[in-house]
């Protein structure tokens, strides 16, 4: 302002007019108007004023450095502002001011001499306060180095793009460009892909996003000469969606190291991966061979499970699966409220079919018969074999006892039909004994019993038939039970007897021999009969001591009889099947004989026909030990059992018994005429002895004397008598109007 300083004098006063005028124009003006002289403020409308917070009044006359922060501020402005100012020209600046107050003010100056061959005379200044307008500016400009520091610093590559025209660029995307020039040997600004159909497609693309007010990315790779491979990123954004010509900022990353880091992550994923799905294959192999092991465990476990709970023969549940699922059926019952039923069923006289037909009939026989069985029951009820020709029908769920009659009555209905096996028509039948759950019993060992002592009493009945349990069959049960310990008491403390009956030789009119027929003499019920207490013995193993006892007893008699000078004449003794397959038998036999003093000859040993035809290979060898020992044979109630011929052949026996059943009603039944005519044949032919036993009247003497019968047993001629009453035994009765014939 030195320049002020030698600035025009005041201007001269004006006409009235002319100062009404600048008046006007002063106070109007919408901008500071100042008039200095030689470094004074000498006018100054309101407006100029009110920007440095003064009054019109208070700022004219004052020394103008007033209006700078600092006397320097004011003289630098002097030393720019003449030169121009004496030139004539108008001096224009942006100067930072002061107010009255202190505060800074930016005023845009312009400056003009009134006279500049002497600008002493003074300059005429407009002053306008830009304060405002310089700090947006200045807020402009520091945003406009932040963002030039920000783009030329940038690690990435930014340009401006418009219209496919590179408007602005960093060195950074200028450098990456280079590389990419360098190896495509091309400049032109679509390089950054690796062809021109790449970038037509790219391109679309992003004006497409731009469009959609979307970022536009892509990556893109580059290869060097050297193999090396260099990757950028390359991401667009439009200024305007609206616009496409607004252009777009593009920036370029060279993510090589990132893309290296991620291939060398993909490719350590992938040896992972495909070691991964190696060992998921092996695995897999292993897992694969596992489970087939564990299925054919498992395949095994269930065969032998099979094997363990069923029956070969028939494929049957066995006893083991029959009571697991007894107790189900129990456990369900009580659950349920339900009840179920027991069948014990025993095929009658199925021993005799197996022992004469053999083994491989009777097991199509056993296998038929489960068919049968398993037809008449529903398929949630079990049929089960628990030994030879027994089997057990487990009814799960009855709604009365009613129902289990009606299976009963269905299982003898359906086994009636004769069953075919090879040439044979085979007509079996069951006994049947049944109990209830739960009033019979909610115990399955008690039902079973129950059922099973039931099935004895069917037996008992005739067999073919029924029963239901009752409480009635545990009296007997326990008076079986009862008998054993007595009997057992019995054998102990002597109280068996033996008493003899006479077998008559009719031709020569004598006794021929005598049959020892054991009793117990009980001190409180008396005398009972073998019927009584034989099975119960054979049952329980007590007729091995009791038939040796009897044996012993027997020839010992004998022995007496003949010390006494009595007829001497063979002993018969009766072997119970038991007794017959004891190992040993023949040992006893030659020590008892010692014992007794008696020659194996006089001793005659009388077997069932049945007990012999039960394992005809096991009776042949036991017989020929027997034979050896020189002891007789005969075969007792023979006809009742089921005699093959061709064993009978082989047996080393000497007699048949024929049955008393048979001897019975020969006189009327022509059936058995033929039988007896038959078994006296058939003896004739093998070289046999027979004997007619059970011969009570004259009629049947005659009648079996006519068919060639020539020896007999029976009470016609003597019952069974004590040894004491010897006299009567060796003397028996002679038929009436016979006896002139006899003589013993
Ligand atoms: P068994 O060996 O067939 O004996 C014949 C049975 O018929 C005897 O009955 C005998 O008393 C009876 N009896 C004889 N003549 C007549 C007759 O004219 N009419 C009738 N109705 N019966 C007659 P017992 O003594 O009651 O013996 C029955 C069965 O008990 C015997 O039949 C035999 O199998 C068995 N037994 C008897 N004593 C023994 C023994 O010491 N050991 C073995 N294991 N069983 C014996
Ligand atoms: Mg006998
Ligand atoms: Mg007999």
């Amino acid at each position: 302002m030195d320049a002020m300083k030698t600035a025009t004098p005041l201007l001269a006063p004006r006409p009235m007019t002319a100062q009404l005028g600048l008046d006007a124009i002063m106070k109007n003006a919408p901008i500071g108007i100042l008039f200095t002289r030689q470094s004074l403020l000498v006018q100054a409308n309101e407006q100029c004023a009110a920007i440095f917070g003064y009054t019109v009044e208070e700022l004219v006359g004052r020394q103008a450095v007033v209006l700078y922060p600092s006397e320097k501020d004011y003289e630098s402005l002097g030393v720019i502002a003449s030169s121009p100012l004496m030139a004539g020209e108008l001096f224009q600046t942006d100067y930072e001011m002061q107010r009255k107050d202190g505060c800074r003010v930016w005023c845009r100056l312009r400056g003009r001499a009134i006279n500049p061959q002497h600008v002493v005379d003074g300059t005429l200044w407009t002053i306008e306060d830009i304060t405002e307008e310089r700090l947006i500016t200045q807020a402009l400009e520091n945003r406009t180095h932040e963002l030039t520091a920000i783009f030329e610093s940038q690690a990435m590559g930014v340009a401006i793009i418009r219209e496919s025209r590179i408007v602005r660029s960093n060195q950074r995307w200028e450098a990456l460009r280079r590389m990419v020039a360098e190896l495509s040997g091309d400049q032109s600004e679509d390089l950054f892909f690796p062809d021109s159909g790449m970038y037509d497609r790219l391109q679309q693309f992003a004006s497409l996003q731009f469009q959609l007010g979307l970022v536009f990315s892509t990556e893109q790779k580059y290869l060097h000469d050297d193999g090396r491979s260099s990757w950028l990123r390359m991401v667009g954004t439009a200024f305007d969606a609206a616009h496409p010509k607004a252009g777009a900022v593009w920036m370029l990353e060279d993510i090589t190291d990132r893309r290296l880091a991620e291939e060398t992550l993909r490719d350590a994923r992938d040896i992972l991966e495909s070691r991964v799905q190696e060992r998921t294959k092996e695995l897999e192999s292993v897992v694969v061979q596992l489970q087939q092991e564990i299925s054919e465990r498992i395949r095994a476990e269930r065969n032998v499970w099979e094997i363990a709970h069923h029956d070969s023969l028939t494929g049957l549940p066995n006893r083991m699966l029959l009571h697991d699922r007894l107790e189900q059926v129990l456990a369900s019952g009580q659950r349920n409220n339900h009840q179920a039923a027991v069948m014990f069923l025993d095929l009658d006289h199925f021993k005799k079919i197996n022992d004469t037909l053999g083994h491989a009939i009777g097991d199509e026989l056993l296998k038929q018969v489960a068919q049968r069985l398993t037809g008449v029951v529903r398929a949630v009820d079990t049929v089960s074999r628990i030994g030879g020709d027994e089997f057990v029908i487990l009814l799960h769920e009855i709604s009365s006892v009613g129902d289990a009659l009606l299976v009963a009555e269905k299982i003898l209905a359906v086994l009636e039909p004769t069953i075919m096996i090879e040439k044979y028509s085979l007509q079996v039948t069951p006994s049947i004994g049944i109990s209830i759950y739960p009033d019979d019993a909610s115990d399955a060992l008690v039902l079973m019993k129950n059922a099973d002592a039931a099935m004895y009493h069917a037996k008992d009945a005739g067999r073919n038939t029924f029963r239901l349990y009752s409480s009635k069959m545990d009296e007997q049960a326990s008076r079986f039970f009862a008998i054993e310990q007595r009997l057992q008491q019995a054998i102990k403390t002597g109280q068996m007897v033996l008493h003899y009956q006479p077998l008559i030789d009719w031709g020569s009119r004598t006794v021929c021999g005598m049959e020892a027929l054991v009793r117990w003499n009980d001190p409180v019920h008396g005398l009972i009969m073998p019927s009584d207490f034989i099975s119960i013995a054979e049952e329980t193993g007590l007729i091995v001591p009791l038939g040796e006892w009897v044996l012993a007893e027997a020839l010992r008699q004998n022995h007496l009889w003949q010390e006494a000078g009595r007829l001497v004449v063979p002993i018969s003794v009766n072997l119970s099947p038991r007794q017959f397959r004891q190992p040993g038998l023949a040992d006893t036999v030659r020590r008892i004989l010692l014992e007794t003093g008696q020659p194996a000859n006089f001793l005659e040993l009388e077997i069932t026909e049945s007990s012999l035809m039960h394992d005809a290979h096991e009776t042949i060898s036991i017989l020929d030990e027997l034979a050896a020992l020189g002891v007789r044979i005969a075969i007792d109630d023979f006809g009742t059992g089921y005699s093959s011929l061709s064993y009978l052949k082989r047996f080393h026996v000497h007699k048949l018994k024929i049955d008393q059943s048979f001897v019975c009603d020969v006189t009327t039944d022509s059936d058995d005429v033929a039988i007896v005519t038959a078994v006296v044949g058939l003896a004739e032919s093998m070289g046999l002895e027979t004997i007619a036993e059970g011969v009570e009247r004259l009629d049947q003497l005659n009648a079996l004397i006519r068919l060639g019968c020539h020896k007999f047993q029976g009470y016609l001629f003597s019952r069974s008598l004590p040894a004491e009453a010897a006299d009567s035994i060796f003397s028996p009765a002679i038929p009436q109007g016979m006896q002139q014939h006899i003589s013993f």
